[in-house]
C-alpha cells in the first residue's frame, strides 16, 4: 500500500499535522498509524493540559498564542458542540531573589509578544491572593489571561472527530521498521506484518520519538521522562487560585474539586525512563512535593492526597525545546517532536506549521525554522529557560 503521508502516532501532534494538511488543501493519501488507539499511555492524555504565555523565548510564546486563538474560536472550528473546558486560571511562576533576573527577562519578552502577565512584588501578591506566603519570594509572573488549563482528551477527541470525514486511514498498529534507501525514506513496516510505502513519514511518536528516528538510522535525542501527577482534596477551595510554580519547581493547580500537583523530579542526573513505569513515586509526594506545598500555602498543611498518575515527557536532552522541520539530509523524514513538557498546547501549532511546509514549501503562519533539526546536528541548543 501506497501513502502520499505516513503520520507515526495520532496523538494530538499526529492527529493535529493530518487535520492541518487537510485545512491547507493537501488532497495526497495520507495514513495515521497509532499502536495504542485508547492513548492510555500517550502524553497527550496523561498530561496537565495547561497553557501558558510564559516561556522564555518568542518562539515558544508564539507557539501558544496560535493554540490559544483557536481555543477562542473553538466552536467556529470544530463546531457549536465544541468545548474542552478552558478555565483561563492563569499561572503564577515565582522567584526568590537568585530567580528574579531571569523572571524580569523572561516577562520583558512576554510583553514584547503581546502576552497579559503583570510582575508584581511579594507585597501585591499577597493582596491578591491571601492565602499565599511568600516568605522567600521576591516577585512574581501572573497571567491575567491567555493562560489556564483544559480538558486534554476533550481536544484530542476533536482532533480525532473531525479527521473522520477528511478522508483519513487509521491504522492500528505499531511502526516496528523505516526503510531508507540513501537520502530518503521510502516507507514503514508495521507488526502485523504489512509494509506501507510513503512518499514523506512524519514522526509524531511523543516520549518514543527517539527510538523512531533510529529506525530510520537517524538521531535524535529524545527520551521518555517519568513524571509523576498527584491529586489531593483540601478543606479550602481557592476559586482564584491559578497554576502557581514554586521556585523550587513544585507546582499546583486546582482541578474541579481536587488540586493536582507535581514537578518533583529531580532533572538534574535523570536518564531516560522506562517506557513501560507508570506506577507512581509517592515519596515524592510526601518528602518533598507537600513540605513545600505547605510551606507556600499554610492551609495545605493539611491536606489529603487520593491518587496519583505517571505520564512520559517527549524529552529532548539537548535543549527542552521542540524539533520540527525536515531531516537535513533525509528530507521526507519529519520531526514533530522533543516538546519537553509543553507539546499539547502547541500541537495545533505545529501541525499547522508542517502542514504549510509540505503544501506551500514553507512555514507561514508560525515560523518554526528555529526548531530546526540542523541545531540538533551541530550540538548548539536553542534552550527554553521555563520548563515546567
Ligand atoms: C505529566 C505530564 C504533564 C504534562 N503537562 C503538560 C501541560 O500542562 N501542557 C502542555 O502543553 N504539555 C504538557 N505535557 C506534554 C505533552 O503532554 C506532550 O508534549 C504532548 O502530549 C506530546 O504529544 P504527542 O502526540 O507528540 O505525543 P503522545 O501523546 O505521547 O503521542 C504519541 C503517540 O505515538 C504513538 N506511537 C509511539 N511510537 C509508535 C510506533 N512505533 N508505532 C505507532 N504508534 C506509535 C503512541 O502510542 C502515542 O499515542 C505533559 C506531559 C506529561 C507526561
Amino acid at each position: 500500500m501506497h501513502y502520499d503521508i505516513v503520520i507515526i502516532g495520532g496523538a494530538i501532534v499526529g492527529s493535529s499535522v493530518a487535520y492541518y494538511l487537510r485545512e491547507e488543501g493537501f488532497s495526497g493519501s495520507i495514513a495515521l498509524v497509532e499502536r495504542d488507539p485508547q492513548f492510555s499511555h500517550a502524553a497527550t492524555t496523561l498530561s496537565c493540559a495547561s497553557i501558558r504565555q510564559q516561556f522564555s523565548i518568542p518562539e515558544n510564546i508564539r507557539l501558544s498564542q496560535f493554540t490559544l486563538k483557536l481555543f477562542r474560536r473553538l466552536k467556529e472550528e470544530f463546531g457549536a458542540d465544541a468545548d474542552i473546558g478552558f478555565r483561563e486560571g492563569g499561572y503564577l511562576i515565582l522567584a526568590g531573589e537568585n530567580g528574579l533576573p531571569i523572571l524580569r527577562a523572561n516577562h520583558e519578552a512576554q510583553m514584547a509578544e503581546g502576552a497579559d502577565i503583570l510582575l508584581e512584588d511579594a507585597e501585591a501578591l499577597v493582596r491578591r491572593f491571601p492565602w499565599l506566603s511568600v516568605e522567600g519570594i521576591s516577585a512574581g509572573a501572573y497571567g491575567r489571561s491567555g493562560e489556564g488549563w483544559f480538558d486534554a482528551h476533550a481536544m484530542l477527541m476533536l482532533f480525532r472527530k473531525a479527521l473522520r470525514s477528511k478522508n483519513i486511514d487509521f491504522i492500528t498498529a505499531s511502526v516496528t521498521g523505516i526503510e531508507r534507501q540513501g537520502k530518503r525514506v521510502a516507507g514503514v513496516t508495521l507488526d502485523n506484518g504489512e509494509r506501507l510505502e510513503a512518499g514523506t513519514v512524519v514522526n509524531a511518536a511523543g516520549p518514543n520519538a527517539g527510538k523512531v528516528a533510529a529506525m530510520a538510522g537517524l538521531a535524535l535525542p529524545v527520551e521518555p521522562r517519568k513524571r509523576n501527577v498527584f491529586v489531593f482534596e483540601a478543606r479550602e477551595k481557592y476559586e482564584d487560585m491559578p497554576l502557581l510554580v514554586d521556585p523550587s519547581g513544585i507546582y499546583v493547580r486546582p482541578e474541579g474539586s481536587v488540586y493536582i500537583t507535581g514537578g518533583a523530579e529531580p532533572e538534574e542526573g535523570e536518564g531516560p525512563a522506562d517506557p513501560a513505569d507508570f506506577d507512581a513515586d509517592w515519596p515524592l509526594f510526601e518528602e518533598v512535593i507537600w513540605p513545600v506545598l505547605a510551606g507556600r500555602i499554610p492551609a495545605f498543611e493539611a491536606i489529603k492526597p487520593t491518587r496519583a498518575w505517571v505520564g512520559h515527557y517527549d524529552y529532548n536532552t539537548l535543549d527542552q525545546n521542540a524539533v520540527i522541520g525536515p531531516h537535513p539530509e533525509v528530507g521526507n523524514f519529519l520531526f514533530a517532536n522533543g516538546f519537553s513538557g509543553h507539546g499539547l498546547q502547541q500541537a495545533p501549532a505545529v501541525g499547522k506549521a508542517l502542514a504549510e511546509l509540505i503544501v506551500h514549501g514553507g512555514y507561514r503562519t508560525v515560523d518554526c525554522s528555529a526548531f530546526g533539526y540542523s541545531r540538533i546536528a551541530d550540538g548548539r541548543p536553542f534552550r527554553e529557560l521555563n520548563v515546567i
